[in-house]
């Protein structure tokens, strides 16, 4: 018996990229997406640019450790406002994922902001989606090398654009302007800008959705956040099946609303179809909207066969804004936003510590007189130097000692002093083993003037 031979069979088990071309559709969805990216984008570039009281009105100020904002001067002990401002921001993407879906990613996350504008740059050099698949798909020609180099240099310049705003996040942006202007830019502003510029090129341009497919974790666990009264965008199936087009549907009686025109395709960025339920990759854009709309306007037939809806809604229930999910995530959310303006505003320049001595509880000093020793730390948060007086309350008649014919303590912005001090009371008053005093801070002498700091300490006493 003869054997045959047979050929190994390649088999690939893994599914190459294909580019996606997104439509170019208008509507009132796009109204609004290209109107967020234009305020976003906005606010990123112009931001940096603008003065507050003689600096920069948003500042990282990584080398001398502050964030001015807009007056508003944070020290790294003032961290909490950064914890909270992290909290608030996860608490909100819980609360509008559950309300509206994916509002984040359709309108404000920056791949999106960001991927708009590389769109309109491909589109601007490269023509409409026909235009641009005809131009990859055709030889390299003078017509190609042109319009891709376009392409090319217009992303470059945004890219390194926008790195160059990052960092001017960090680093005062008009010094910033006159060091790469004179080609003296320092290594690590440099690296920044390169590395950030990349990371637009990269993510924008050339990854663009896989972005959102591959690499955002926030597309794999917000079905968590979803429930059946979630807005979010969908095909109605009742209404649009059984989907035909030419022929057959002009012979079938009662065919559905959908014309299978494949316009909700065409346009979608992630390229799936919105026909075959929610998807992960649905980044909400609501483009399909847009395009179905059109679609049903110019065949006579009611809008919204792909519309913003819920579950519930889809099939002929309630649908309920305010329930148990939504009411929690609103009083959380009011809660930190609440205690995150109380806690800015009722914020002191001065942060103070009060350390009792660990050697001895007490000294005598004379017949009537005994003192605990302290080490008391100051930190001035303000922006300008500042001078501090020590009082103690408590024990009748308390007196604090500072140093050698020192009676007030002054600090630089952001300097941590570090001074002991002697808290002096009469021995008939300073009568009980341990009590309780007030030691109090008061910033004299300049605008911030009347500001206190104050932290209680134990206060132990003389008896016999
Ligand atoms: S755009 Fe509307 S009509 Fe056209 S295929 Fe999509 S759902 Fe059907
Ligand atoms: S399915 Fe519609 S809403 Fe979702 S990403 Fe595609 S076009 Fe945008």
């Amino acid at each position: 018996m003869s054997k045959q031979e047979t050929k190994p069979v390649e088999l690939s088990l893994y599914k190459a990229h294909e580019k996606i071309y997104p439509r170019e559709i208008k509507g009132r969805f796009q109204f609004k997406r290209k109107l967020a990216v234009f305020i976003l984008l906005g606010l990123f570039y112009f931001l940096p640019w603008i003065s507050w009281e003689g600096q920069q009105a948003i500042l990282f100020d990584l080398p001398q450790r502050r964030f001015h904002l807009f007056g508003l001067t944070l020290w790294p002990q003032d961290f909490i406002f950064l914890a909270l401002m992290l909290i608030i921001a996860a608490f909100s993407l819980f609360f509008f994922t559950a309300l509206a879906g994916r509002l984040w990613c359709g309108y404000a996350c920056p791949q999106t902001v960001w991927t708009e504008v590389f769109i309109w740059l491909e589109q601007l050099t490269e023509g409409n989606r026909n235009k641009r698949m005809k131009l990859d798909n055709g030889p390299w020609n003078s017509e190609k090398i042109i319009r891709k180099s376009s392409k090319q240099f217009l992303w470059i310049v945004f890219a390194l654009w926008t790195g160059f705003t990052f960092v001017g996040f960090f680093t005062p942006i008009k010094e910033l302007a006159a060091h790469v202007m004179s080609w003296t830019l320092g290594p690590w502003e440099g690296f920044w800008l390169f590395f950030y510029a990349l990371a637009t090129y990269g993510n924008a341009g050339f990854l663009r959705e896989q972005v959102c497919l591959y690499m955002c974790p926030y597309a794999r666990f917000q079905s968590a956040m979803f429930d059946k009264e979630t807005l979010i965008i969908s095909y109605d199936e009742a209404r649009g099946e059984p989907r035909m087009r030419g022929k057959k549907r002009r012979e079938t009686e009662a065919p559905g609303d959908c014309i299978d025109c494949t316009m909700c395709v065409q346009v979608c960025p992630t390229g799936i179809d919105i026909r075959d339920g929610l998807q992960y990759e649905c980044i909400g854009c609501a483009a399909c909207i847009d395009a179905c709309d059109e679609v049903m306007e110019k065949s006579g037939m009611p809008k919204g066969l792909i519309r913003y809806t819920t579950e519930n809604a889809l099939n002929g229930k309630p649908t309920h804004i305010f329930r148990p999910r939504t009411i929690i995530y609103m009083i959380i959310l009011l809660g930190l936003v609440s205690a995150f303006v109380l806690a800015l505003f009722g914020r002191s320049s001065i942060d103070m510590n009060v350390i009792h001595d660990r050697n001895s509880f007490y000294r005598i000093v004379d017949a009537n007189t005994i003192e605990n020793v302290y080490t008391l730390k100051i930190m001035n948060k303000g922006t300008t130097t500042a001078q501090y007086q020590v009082s103690a309350s408590g024990i009748e008649g308390l007196d604090v000692v500072l140093g050698m014919h020192e009676t007030v303590i002054a600090a630089e912005p952001g300097q941590l002093v570090i001074v002991p001090i002697k808290i002096q009371a009469d021995k008939q008053q300073a009568n009980k083993k341990i009590q309780t005093i007030e030691v109090t801070v008061n910033q004299v002498g300049d605008d911030n003037a009347g500001e206190a700091a104050s932290e209680k300490v134990k206060y132990f006493g003389y008896k016999k």
